[in-house]
């Protein structure tokens, strides 16, 4: 099933073309790699995945609806993005991770929050941690675990890794390669050809804002 079609989208920003007519179906299930040169519109790519951005011109749909149709706040929850430099807000690393829960108006759920940190490689004394004091790889990880603790249904992900030693790295491409095969569709702008090889089914490869080239990788 196509979970993700994008139809003829333009993105036009300060008179600039960015994003310059890009049709493209995505299954259900389906690991995707974007490469691409540096300013090629791989990000706006995403955002307009995410519906952080709209098109100027073309749509989107989403199991077969238009991105119009949707609450915004409904289909963000379903398509999870993941930027590279993340944005924790609040004080601790508490405040990020309790959020998920309240912005769904359930309780939190500490021990289910501690299970993560600890597959993240984190332990238990990072939930008080002051967010200004964790390394460019703690805040990744710390974001990471926002956007999955509930399993989106696309995960859109732009260069999360980029501050991971290779442990951890490894392990964060474990645990993304383990929420693939439990049905979550991931869409990864990486450089990482390695990565490509074994996690990918598909390369995509964006250059001035169309899709160069697409590649099955299986
Ligand atoms: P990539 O992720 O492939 O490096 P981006 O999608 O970040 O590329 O950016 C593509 C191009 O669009 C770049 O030249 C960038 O400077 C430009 N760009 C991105 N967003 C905007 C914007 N909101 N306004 C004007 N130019 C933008």
């Amino acid at each position: 099933m196509t979970i993700l079609k994008l139809q003829n989208i333009h993105y036009i920003s300060d008179n600039t073309n960015i994003i310059n007519g890009i049709n493209l179906d995505i299954n259900e299930g389906e690991c995707i790699s974007i490469v691409g040169p540096s300013g090629s519109g791989k990000s706006t790519l995403l955002k307009l995945c995410s519906d952080l951005i709209s098109p100027s011109q073309g749509d989107l749909f989403f199991k077969n609806k238009n991105y119009k149709e949707y609450n915004p706040t409904e289909l963000r929850k379903k398509i999870s993005y993941c930027v590279q430099i993340p944005y924790l807000f609040g004080e601790t690393v508490y405040d990020n991770l309790s959020y998920p829960f309240e912005t769904r108006k359930e309780d939190v759920n500490k021990i289910k929050i501690l299970e993560y940190l600890y597959k993240f490689n984190l332990d238990e004394s990072y939930i008080n941690k002051d967010v200004n004091s964790l390394s460019g790889g703690e805040k990744q990880r710390i974001a990471l675990i926002r956007n999955l603790i509930y399993k989106p249904e696309i995960l859109l992900l732009d260069e999360v890794t980029s501050a991971l030693d290779k442990d951890n790295l490894k392990i964060v491409e474990g645990i993304i390669k383990d929420m693939n095969k439990s049905g979550t569709t991931v869409i990864w702008i990486t450089h990482n050809i390695e990565q490509s090889k074994s996690i990918f089914n598909r390369k995509i490869t964006i250059e001035d804002g169309i899709i160069e080239n697409e590649e099955e990788l299986n």
